[in-house]
């Protein structure tokens, strides 16, 4: 599996008409992978099914085209790790596999409700990569919200801080794609 992408998607395949709050110059910008070369963020903002996930597999595939050492995980599926090798006494050698890929995608913060242990797990991973490796997040949820999604101001304040740092936010409004499809399909009203 190609740093264990869920699938695949390219830039090529994203249509743009259908999501004008994405700024394509911004996208195209990005593909250039000079964010990785600086080793800066990207974060992905919006409702769920307007492309996220999509755009973030889509600059994956560009990194490893490139030769980048690349890993795509979801929030969920990283605190998991996080946590299993924490109980196995393995946390420092997880948390440097964490550390090593020169892009890491951290999909879908926000779903779910971080426990004190997750945010501070998150915001270990984060520290250390931060300034040597870019790290692509999406979420459904504001950097308002954050807070909340962490269960801490102070530590969201400080992951953000980090993060923002040096960051490309992408904004993005709009229907979700999925449902448009549906609507195609006759399956909505
Ligand atoms: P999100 O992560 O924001 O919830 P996804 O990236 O998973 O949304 O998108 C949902 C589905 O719709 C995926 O199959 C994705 O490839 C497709 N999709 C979303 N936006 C577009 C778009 N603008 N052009 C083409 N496909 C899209
Ligand atoms: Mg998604």
């Amino acid at each position: 599996t190609l740093a264990r992408l869920p699938y695949i998607k390219t830039i090529e395949q994203f249509d743009f008409s259908f999501q004008p709050s994405i700024d394509k110059k911004v996208i195209r910008e990005l593909a250039g992978l000079g964010f990785v070369e600086r080793s800066e963020n990207v974060i992905l903002l919006g409702p769920p099914g307007v492309g996220k996930t999509h755009l973030s597999i889509a600059l994956a595939v560009k990194a490893i085209t490139a030769g980048h050492r690349v890993l795509f995980m979801t929030l969920d599926q990283m605190l998991t790790k996080l946590k299993r090798a924490r109980e196995e006494n393995k946390l420092e050698k997880v948390l440097t596999t964490l550390v090593q890929p020169k892009v890491l995608v951290l999909d879908e913060i926000g779903y779910m409700p971080m426990g004190r242990e997750d945010a501070s797990l998150f915001f270990r991973v984060i520290t250390r990569r931060y300034e040597k490796a870019s790290t692509i997040l999406t979420s459904n949820k504001s950097f308002v919200d954050w807070g909340e999604v962490f269960g801490d101001p102070v530590l969201a304040t400080a992951i953000l801080d980090r993060l923002l740092h040096h960051a490309t936010t992408l904004n993005i409004k709009g229907e979700s794609y999925r449902l448009r499809e549906k609507r195609r399909a006759g399956l909505l009203g």
